[in-house]
């Protein structure tokens, strides 16, 4: 990297916590599916920052409403009303086909907030005894950072030296109906689930298998949590994952696109009998609702409710699909799509994940590996397919041994 990469990076490691691992890029500038980095190279970014950029870097309506927004009010706390928290509730219950909306900020506290739900609920209006409630969780799940929710993840660098963790999660591998059934008992409160697991490195559960789990929560009166935080918000060809199976939760998690890109926006969105369990003070957040996250949070509904994202995801992941099909064999060991979401496999051959990432960094390509072997790819559901072309075809020339 030339003299300022290496300036900034350098005053980055001295400066801030090694939390994670970043390639070593520095991004200045972007619009839609292009950056800049400080020494002005471009790059295509398929990683769409966990997909929290669905709809592309600075998308001019969501800028508008932001821009806007900042001139007039940007933050009340929920001490008082705002005038923008109402119209955005309503339209996000009503693009999930719920009643309400409970406004956080980041997916890990839309995930804390589903879980605080279904404990009220299961105490207080399933019968459960106080304390007692167990949600049931999935092997190789990933929901977030706080130290409840790495309790429950089976990652041992997620967890290991964070403990002790709270108790009343159950752990079942994926993709296992009868090991769901098997776990749920009189105390369960909820069945907590990734659509498609993310970070497990784009893990799509066989057809039927959502529709089963979601058979056996209404048969135990078991609540239905989807965490649609990286797999919703049109990244997997429809609204929410969970669509993709004709699949409702009684809650959806909801964060990353819900803020445009612009600004940290998630939600639980849910039914009066659930979400009406919190009483005033029980539970929330000085910036949850605040009325710039309101603005671009009502403006992400409305793109969302054109279908053009979600048909656009449909139709670019089939031919993404069908370019990474043509690397099988050739450096790829697995291809998995959903929507324009993709999991590819490195054959240890070509190296591990990162040193794709680098080589294709050094490209002109930005994408993120994890679990060693994997590579996620999702772009913007803004980009054209010749940018994909252009940058499948970088891939392979990556993937040389
Ligand atoms: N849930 C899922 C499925 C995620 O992929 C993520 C982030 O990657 C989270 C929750 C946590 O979101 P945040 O990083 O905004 O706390």
């Amino acid at each position: 990297p030339e003299p300022t990469t290496t300036r900034l990076i350098q005053a980055e490691s001295e400066h801030v916590a090694r939390n994670y691992d970043p390639l070593p890029v520095v991004v200045a500038t972007a619009e839609d599916v292009w950056v800049t980095d400080v020494e002005g190279r471009r790059y295509l970014d398929l990683l769409s920052a966990y997909s929290a950029l669905n709809f592309g870097h600075r998308h001019p309506d969501l800028v508008k409403v932001a821009v806007d927004q900042i001139g007039r009010l940007t933050l009340t706390s929920r001490a008082f009303h705002n005038d923008r928290l109402g119209p955005f509730a309503a339209a996000l219950a009503e693009l999930c086909g719920k009643d309400m909306v409970l406004p956080m900020n980041t997916g890990a506290e839309a995930v804390e907030t589903g879980i605080k739900a279904a404990r009220a609920w299961a105490h207080r209006v399933k019968g459960v005894p106080d304390e007692a409630a167990q949600i049931v969780v999935a092997e190789g799940n990933f929901h977030g950072r706080t130290t409840t929710i790495v309790g429950f993840s089976d990652d041992p660098v997620t967890r290991e030296g964070f403990g002790p963790f709270t108790p009343g999660f159950v752990t079942v591998p994926y993709q296992d109906v009868a090991a769901i059934e098997a776990a749920i008992n009189d105390h369960t409160a909820a069945v907590l689930i990734e659509p498609i697991q993310g970070e497990g490195g784009v893990i799509i559960p066989p057809p039927g298998y959502l529709r089963a789990v979601r058979e056996l929560c209404t048969e135990h009166n078991v609540l239905l949590i989807a965490d649609e935080i990286q797999s919703g918000l049109g990244r997997a060809g429809t609204t929410f994952a969970c669509d993709r199976e004709g699949v409702v939760p009684d809650l959806y998690l909801l964060g990353k696109a819900l803020g445009g890109g612009i600004v940290p926006v998630s939600a639980v969105v849910g039914n009066r009998e659930v979400l009406g369990v919190f009483r005033p003070g029980e539970h929330g957040s000085t910036f949850g609702g605040n009325p710039l996250a309101a603005a671009v949070g009502l403006q992400v509904v409305k793109l969302l409710q054109t279908g053009e994202y979600q048909e656009r995801a449909t139709t670019l992941g089939h031919y993404l699909g069908s370019l990474l099909d043509g690397l099988l064999g050739h450096g790829l060991t697995e291809v998995r799509v959903a929507g324009l979401w993709a999991g590819v496999d490195v054959d240890p051959s070509c190296g591990t994940g990162r040193d794709v990432a680098e080589s294709l960094l050094a490209r002109g390509v930005l994408v993120k590996d994890t679990h060693g072997q994997t590579l996620r790819i999702a772009p913007p559901l803004t980009i054209e397919a010749a940018d994909l072309a252009w940058a499948v075809d970088e891939l392979r020339l990556a993937l040389k041994p």
